[in-house]
């Protein structure tokens, strides 16, 4: 189960700084909730220095109707479709009532692939043992200073 992580979609590097992903509806499921909140992300960021909204399928390693990679890609590699300004607020609007979903932001610490990247981060745990996660549903992490995964800063 794997999917583009919309916060390493940042190509063409030229055209997109400051990436935040709004919303994250994680891997693009062959069966998704009914509702429609899965396999897409949402972003702000500056495309050529303005400020905008971009979209995108994230994908999937397992759903064979789909690539990896997810939609859109330029020559293998993922990008945004960026939003014509006039729909921008409507989306900023609607995804505000998106329903949580725990964020995968991958590598994860404690995973063979985050500790062969020399990750020592952790998952911050409460007392019985169990992941803590912050109010918007995403996993609490004990980061170390320095981590080489750019997620992980
Ligand atoms: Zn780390």
């Amino acid at each position: 189960m794997d999917y583009t992580n919309p916060r390493t979609v940042d190509s063409p590097k030229a055209a997109i700084r400051k990436l935040k992903v709004l919303f994250d509806g994680g891997e693009q499921a062959s069966i998704d909730d009914g509702k429609g909140w899965n396999g897409w992300s949402v972003a702000e960021f500056e495309w050529y220095d303005v400020p905008a909204l971009g979209i995108r399928w994230n994908g999937s390693t397992q759903n064979p109707n789909v690539s990896a990679v997810g939609n859109p890609q330029s020559r293998g590699l993922a990008t945004w479709f960026v939003l014509p300004a006039p729909l921008a607020d409507a989306v900023r609007t609607r995804i505000k009532e998106a329903p949580t979903v725990v964020h995968d932001i991958r590598p994860f610490p404690e995973t063979p692939e985050a500790i062969a990247l020399g990750c020592k981060c952790s998952i911050a745990r409460k007392r019985d043992g169990s992941p803590a996660f912050d109010s918007d549903g995403g996993p609490l992490y004990a980061m170390t200073k320095g981590c080489p995964i750019p997620s992980h800063n």
